[in-house]
């Protein structure tokens, strides 16, 4: 093996160079934390998954067996605005709507509402595949409207998701009767990450392509991965932990399964860096994105 070790490569995601927003697909990271229920440093997240990511580079994708970095940009982080929540929301949008295919490095969940206003305008309302512990769709977070567990409350209202063709995995958190019956009357699939350990990654698979539909009959899909789907012993470093969650072997098989849908965009959201341990979360995060770029950039 010749050229520079990837410890030493430039500090672009899995170390790109490129910066200009019309490539194949375009990385940006959204260094927002302050609508966090618990925890925050998700500030840091976009930093420490770019990080982690340059050790991804030193060969062929392992699956698809070819190189991912070439149709990709990665054009720094997003403008937000200081302890302004509103402000920022409406500044991410800005920056997200002129973008084709956005894959963004969060940052705390709240900003894939602004991600998902911007996709809508382009695609219409989109499927989601939605991995978090937690529901997301409480109507406040402790009365802050656009709070981190609000996020497809407002996406739902809003149109901007289709309900029916939206499925969450990994779930496992506690949650008001009302607050999850809403979200199921919606139409909503709700998969816990106790039937992802019982019923195992080739049923989840179906049932996730179920919701979804084919490239051909479904429509726009977009990928929401909240790192606290996986258990805190693979991703420590998040802001509201919840222990049975996904292995990270188990989150990067449902990801390989999902091969033909056709992804629009991206977000990998609470990765905070200051409870992590030995860089594991921030390089689940990494290869977790690593993954959905080899399933959304053509070869
Ligand atoms: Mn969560
Ligand atoms: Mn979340």
């Amino acid at each position: 093996m010749t050229g520079t070790p990837t410890f030493a490569i430039a500090g672009g995601f899995l170390g790109v160079t490129r910066r200009d927003p019309d490539a194949a697909a375009v990385i940006a990271g959204v260094p927002f934390d302050i609508a966090t229920t618990n925890r925050p440093g998700a500030r840091f997240g976009p930093e420490a998954i770019r990080r982690a990511s340059r050790m991804l580079v030193d060969g062929d994708h392992p699956t698809q067996r070819r190189d991912l970095t070439g149709k990709l940009a990665d054009i720094g982080d997003f403008e937000i605005a200081l302890g302004d929540v509103a402000a920022s929301l409406e500044l991410i949008e800005r920056q997200a709507a002129p973008i084709r295919h956005l894959v963004t490095l969060g940052g705390d969940h709240a900003i894939a509402l602004p991600l998902l206003r911007a996709r809508a305008r382009r695609h219409g309302p989109v499927g989601v595949v939605h991995f978090d512990a937690h529901v997301d769709t409480w109507p406040d977070s402790f009365g802050q409207p656009y709070g981190h567990g609000s996020v497809f409350y407002h996406a739902i209202r809003e149109g901007l998701v289709d309900p029916r063709r939206m499925i969450q995995v990994g779930i496992r958190s506690p949650v008001q009767k009302e607050v999850l019956d809403w979200t199921l009357q919606q139409g909503v699939s709700i998969v816990s990450a106790q039937e992802v350990h019982e019923q195992g990654v080739a049923r989840i698979v179906e049932r996730i392509r179920a919701v979804l539909g084919s490239e051909k009959t479904g429509g726009a899909a977009y990928l929401s991965f909240d790192i606290d789907a996986l258990d805190p012993a693979f991703a420590p470093g998040t802001g509201t932990p919840e222990i049975g969650g996904l292995a990270t072997w188990q989150a990067q098989a449902l990801l390989r399964g999902l091969g033909g849908l056709n992804f629009v965009g991206m977000d990998m959201v609470e990765v905070a860096p200051v409870y992590d341990h030995a860089e594991i979360t921030a390089l689940a995060a990494a290869t977790l994105v690593y993954e959905y770029l080899a399933l959304a950039l053509p070869a």
